[in-house]
């Protein structure tokens, strides 16, 4: 598993996890998990941005503590969409910079702790994922569950909370965007997906409604509303703990893998939806005051 501190931005691809980045808090020395050489538990790309936007990508990265090995699995399972979300940290940190915005984002595999569940949920360290045993969460006790969520999604979701706490107390304007990819064709439902790009939220549609228009008129793309996933209201943990019900603007987002697999890919999605994003939100009218 590539854990490579020293490697820097322009090296990343989507076969690697991000390393650690300028404004990432220093690793915790007090852990059971994570060791001085592991990536940190987070990323912060342009903590400074000045745009409204607050990006999050809780499946950035696919990062293993080196405790974990390889979590028993082979480089064919760890590169694919049950890993990580591919391409999403490419698209996002070139949003980022082009939108002046801020970028947090989770570098390690949601093999090792889903940073979109709630602890203990199904699925927050899956035993099988997509049809794939994972070997290296099998049986585990309730302290070594414990230590991924204590050093790798609380530290994660609490500097998310910190970044939202800081604009709401200031009066910034804040609108959340979650962006995630998914495979185009799963294991256990093998139809592909037509979807090039989803809008998804639960009971606030303000900037839901107002991208799904954008991008219809502004493109001929195949969007989906709420495809392939919904927000779980129950079980996830980024949307319905920090903005749903805070009255916080927010979007999920879902891009399909497979055209944001390579860096070309990537850049041109940063490109068409850092004209895009804005005029959403300008669109919705939630920064309106
Ligand atoms: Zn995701």
């Amino acid at each position: 598993m590539q854990n490579d501190a020293t490697r820097s931005d322009d090296a990343i691809t989507d076969r690697v996890a991000p390393g650690p980045v300028e404004g990432s808090s220093d690793v915790n020395t007090n852990t059971t998990l994570l060791s001085m050489t592991d990536t940190q538990a987070f990323g912060v790309e342009n903590p400074d941005g000045a745009c409204p936007i607050l990006f999050v990508s809780d499946h950035a990265g696919r990062a293993i503590p080196q405790h974990l090995g390889t979590l028993g699995l082979g480089e064919d399972e760890l590169s694919r969409h049950i890993g990580y979300d591919i391409g999403i940290y490419g698209v996002t940190r070139e949003l980022a910079r082009a939108l002046d915005a801020t970028y947090i984002f989770q570098p390690y595999s949601r093999l090792v702790i889903d940073c979109n569940r709630k602890p203990r949920k199904p699925q927050s360290v899956p035993e099988i994922s997509d049809g794939t045993v994972v070997p290296g969460n099998a049986g585990l006790t309730v302290d070594q569950i414990g230590a991924r969520e204590d050093e790798i999604l609380r530290p994660y979701q609490d500097r998310i909370k910190a970044e939202l706490d800081l604009r709401l107390a200031s009066h910034r304007p804040l609108v959340l965007f979650a962006m995630h990819s998914c495979t185009d064709r799963p294991r256990h439902d093998p139809r592909p997906r037509p979807w090039d790009i989803s809008v998804i939220a639960n009971s606030d549609w303000r900037i839901g409604n107002a991208l799904v228009d954008v991008l219809k008129s502004k493109t001929k793309l195949c969007v989906g509303i709420n495809e392939p996933y919904v927000v779980n209201m129950e079980m996830d943990y980024t949307i319905p703990v920090h903005a749903e019900g805070n009255q916080i603007p927010y979007v999920e987002i879902e891009i399909r893998q497979d055209l944001i697999g390579d860096e070309s890919g990537q850049r041109q999605w940063a490109s068409l939806l850092s004209d895009l994003f804005p005029k959403a939100v300008d669109r919705s009218g939630v920064l309106d005051s």
